[in-house]
């Protein structure tokens, strides 16, 4: 496959999302904007009855969509439906697209999507939750036009994906997750930052990612050629061949690396004198279990069940909760499966219940579960019940406080009793602990450690919070740095607490699956880190290649520096040492 050589060579910068290096065409998903040619038309009358023409249609089209939905499920899911008619019968929108057509001359399907792009971009800016909602409306609207008049079927990645680059704005987790059958190089998003859920998801898949790449809309088209390194962050489109031959180069050396870590894939988790620690997965679903023991996980350190509610885009039964923990548990064979309970809200939306001006801050996880028992008690069921299968952990999301934790610990306790009552016996006992991931529960981390078997630490939200730093906004990406010394601090204070108070403390934030990560990890007082499967070989051959010595040293270095370029540089250098020296 070769680049266009009258064309520029074009690098973006973007943050590393998931690794891996990938070259192939673009696919372009317009995410309900269809990317539309500009064209001088002769007859403008013709034009405009082609555009009322494509309105009936479309209004005929929303109206039998809102009918069958009403039929099938209830007025209200058919309301959103009436939202898309009223868009298309406003006249303000309709005349603005007539007026473009006549002043400009151009095709009407590039003046209706240009005046519907305006409109989006000012309700996308509205301060009122309501009314920026209703940007989504017009695109969704906007969509279903064009492919009136362009002739063309709503887009779905699949077919026409595979084999591709796949270029988007942003991608939710529910879109994300589809790549994975479909065959997809790599993807590259406009938005988002390396611990927004779509990079997760990416990393889990094994497909390399670049997020928050500024510009990338604006240059990138359907089937430019692109060059994507997930590595470090950077986007070339149009690569000349010089930078192609480089690449392949970083390849092979990418290929050789992954093939020495997987010769130790199955060699025991201790350091190079013995000191021991566990790796562990995080997955969002039964079917990732296949690839945490083909890794070698010691179980599950985090399965993400608000992921079901993402599938389902819907809430789940008691039932259907049931049949998706039992089968995890069945799938780990013996091995401890740690669920997190519910944790929406966020980048992880769903429905009303989240739909706020600040959702990271806002009515989200444990908050919500405690707020609706009716959402919490069947989760807690499902997972009781699963638990007679074999041994499961369960952790609470956001935790801030102590009170939060003996609420959320009492309100399961006694659904675990009223359980047994019904005969329903877990297979082992229980544990209960906390995610750490507030700054308020670092501060209260030795009170708290006293209400919880375990602690595991969630440094994504940790460090988006101890920083005021959005950890999917690309503007700010430069400042969610790990290396501050207010994380290394909050992490020495995390894990002294639960030394002090006997409990064993994990990370299962994206820091623990990252080899530069992992050793200063160990070395301050983690027994257990979870990560992507496919992080498994990698952190564990850097861990394996190192004794207590190396990890003592590397700590005092980091604790002594603090400062945050010296501690990314000494933990590079750590990494990359031991995983040149073989
Ligand atoms: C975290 O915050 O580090 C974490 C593991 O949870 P999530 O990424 O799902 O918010
Ligand atoms: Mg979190």
């Amino acid at each position: 496959m070769q680049a266009d050589p009258h064309k520029p060579e074009v690098r973006l910068q973007g943050t590393a999302a998931a690794p891996g290096v990938a070259q192939g065409l673009v696919y372009l998903l317009s995410q309900g904007m269809e990317i539309v040619a500009c064209q001088k038309v002769a007859d403008l009358d013709a034009e405009l009855r082609r555009f009322e023409a494509a309105l009936v249609a479309t209004r005929k089209e929303i109206s039998a969509l809102r009918d069958d939905v009403s039929k099938k499920l209830n007025a209200s899911e058919a309301t959103i439906f009436d939202a898309h008619l009223l868009v298309l019968e406003d006249v303000a929108l309709i005349d603005d697209v007539t007026r473009e057509v006549r002043k400009t001359s151009f095709n009407v399907e590039f003046c209706f999507q240009e005046v519907a792009q305006r409109y989006v971009q000012i309700f996308e800016k509205m301060e009122d939750t309501f009314l920026r909602e209703r940007a989504a409306d017009i695109r969704d609207v906007t969509s279903r036009v064009l492919q009136q008049l362009l002739g063309t079927q709503p887009e779905r990645l699949g077919q026409a994906a595979q084999q591709h680059i796949v270029v988007a704005r942003d991608l939710t987790p529910t879109e994300t997750a589809g790549l994975h059958d479909d065959g997809i190089l790599a993807f590259v998003t406009e938005d988002g930052g390396r611990t927004s859920h779509s990079a997760i998801m990416a990393r889990s898949l094994g497909i390399p990612a670049v997020v928050g790449v500024q510009g990338l809309l604006e240059v990138a088209y359907d089937d430019s050629m692109m060059l994507v390194d997930g590595e470090t962050g950077l986007v070339i489109i149009n690569p000349s061949k010089e930078t192609l031959e480089s690449y392949r180069a970083k390849e092979q050396a990418i290929r050789t690396r992954r093939d020495r870590v997987m010769q130790e894939i199955a060699l025991p988790d201790v350091l190079s004198d013995g000191g021991s620690f566990a790796l562990l997965a995080n997955i969002g679903s039964p079917s990732e279990m296949a690839d945490a023991l083909h890794y070698c996980a010691h179980g599950v350190g985090l399965y993400r069940t608000e992921n079901l509610y993402l599938r389902l885009d819907a809430w789940p039964s008691e039932a259907e909760q049931y049949e998706e923990y039992a089968e995890a548990v069945r799938q780990a064979k013996g091995r401890t499966v740690t669920f997190r309970t519910l944790d929406l809200g966020g980048d992880k939306r769903l429905g009303e219940l989240a739909a706020e001006a600040n959702p990271f801050m806002g009515f989200r996880a444990i908050r919500l579960c405690l707020e609706h028992p009716e959402i919490f008690r069947p989760q807690i069921r499902a997972l009781v019940r699963a638990a007679t299968l074999g041994p499961i952990a369960v952790m609470f999301p956001m935790i801030s406080g102590v009170e939060e934790m003996r609420q959320a610990k009492t309100f399961f306790r006694q659904v675990e009793s009223e359980l047994k009552a019904e005969k329903v016996l877990p297979a082992h006992p229980i544990k209960l602990g906390a995610m750490i991931e507030i700054p308020a529960a670092v501060s209260i981390a030795n009170a708290l450690a006293k209400e919880c078997d375990f602690f595991s630490v969630g440094t994504n939200d940790l460090v988006q919070y101890l920083l005021a730093v959005d950890r999917g906004n690309p503007r700010v990406a430069a400042l969610y740095d790990p290396c501050h010394p207010a994380v290394i601090h909050s992490l020495i204070q995390i894990f002294g607490a639960a030394a002090q108070n006997r409990i064993p403390a994990a990370v299962c934030g994206e820091l623990a699956g990252d080899p530069v990560w992992a050793p200063l990890l160990i070395g301050l007082g983690a027994y257990e880190l979870s990560m992507s499967p496919s992080a498994l070989p990698e952190v564990r051959f850097v861990l394996r290649h190192s004794s207590t010595e190396d990890l003592e040293a590397l700590c005092a270095r980091v604790v002594a520096g603090g400062d945050p370029s010296l501690t990314r540089r000494l933990l590079q250098e750590f990494a990359a040492s031991k995983l040149k020296s073989r």
